[in-house]
């Protein structure tokens, strides 16, 4: 649980792609943000600066109170799923969901302990055993959530994780991370460009163009839509 700040942040690819320009917004402890706009706005690009993956160019990002631009990806309590879920594939969905665990040296029992109520909380429990290839396309999105949520993060963010899936699983998934969201009381920063997703999940919604800030808003507000 953290607030996350983002202060004149810019990002300027080695290229000289500026893909956001001077984004600033302050996202609340236990908010559930959506970030929206056409592909190549610098949703991807934005999320990834705040999970570390890319080097911000310029500005400061906080998590928490913590200026977090020098701190590597893995000691930032921030989990990130991904569209295509990421998974590895020799590996069993349990011994997905321990890996960054492991690596964090967590104790065995508590290892197992985590993996087991987040496969509960998602109601894989009867898929620890299998491979991801074995598995339908939501059942891998419920993985790669559950792999986020045994970390308990502070900040979780989502780069368009229902796109893979058809209308009728993401209609469910939609409500399903929103119940996830009140469940964890964590922060969600969560990028889509559906429009359904954006007007039905989030508190508020940012909305982006060529790497600014266009507007931000509640979903009442911006879609005049009743929710
Ligand atoms: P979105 O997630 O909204 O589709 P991205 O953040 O992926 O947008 O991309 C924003 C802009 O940055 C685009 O113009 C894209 O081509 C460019 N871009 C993204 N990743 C890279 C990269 N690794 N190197 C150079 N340019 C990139
Ligand atoms: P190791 O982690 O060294 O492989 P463990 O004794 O922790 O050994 O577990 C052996 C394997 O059993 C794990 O790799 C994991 O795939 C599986 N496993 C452990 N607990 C469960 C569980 N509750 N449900 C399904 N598989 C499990």
């Amino acid at each position: 649980m953290a607030s996350v700040t983002l202060k004149n942040i810019y990002k300027i690819y080695s290229g000289g792609v500026t893909a956001v320009t001077d984004f600033n917004l302050d996202i609340e402890d236990k908010e559930f943000i959506i970030l929206v706009g056409p592909s190549g706005c610098g949703k991807s690009t934005t999320l990834r600066m705040i999970a570390g993956l890319e080097e911000i160019s310029k500005g400061e990002l906080y998590i928490g109170d913590t200026l977090s631009n020098d701190i590597a990806p893995k000691d930032r309590d921030i989990a990130m799923v991904f569209q295509n879920y990421a998974l590895y594939p020799h590996m069993t969905v349990f011994d997905n969901m321990a890996f960054g665990l492991k690596l964090r040296k967590t104790p065995k029992d508590e290892i197992k302990r985590r993996v087991e109520e987040a496969a509960r909380i998602l109601d894989i429990s009867h898929l620890l055993d299998r491979k991801p290839k074995a598995l339908s396309g939501g059942q891998r999105q419920r993985v790669a959530l559950g792999r986020a949520i045994v970390r308990d993060p502070k900040v979780f963010l989502l780069d368009e994780p229902l796109s893979n899936l058809d209308a009728k699983l993401r209609a469910q998934m939609r409500t399903e991370i929103a119940k996830l969201h009140k469940r964890l009381g964590t922060t969600f920063i969560y990028v889509t460009h559906d429009q359904t997703e954006a007007m039905t999940m989030g508190d508020r919604i940012v909305v982006m163009k060529d790497g600014f800030i266009q507007q931000v808003d509640s979903p009442q507000n911006l879609y005049d839509y009743p929710v």
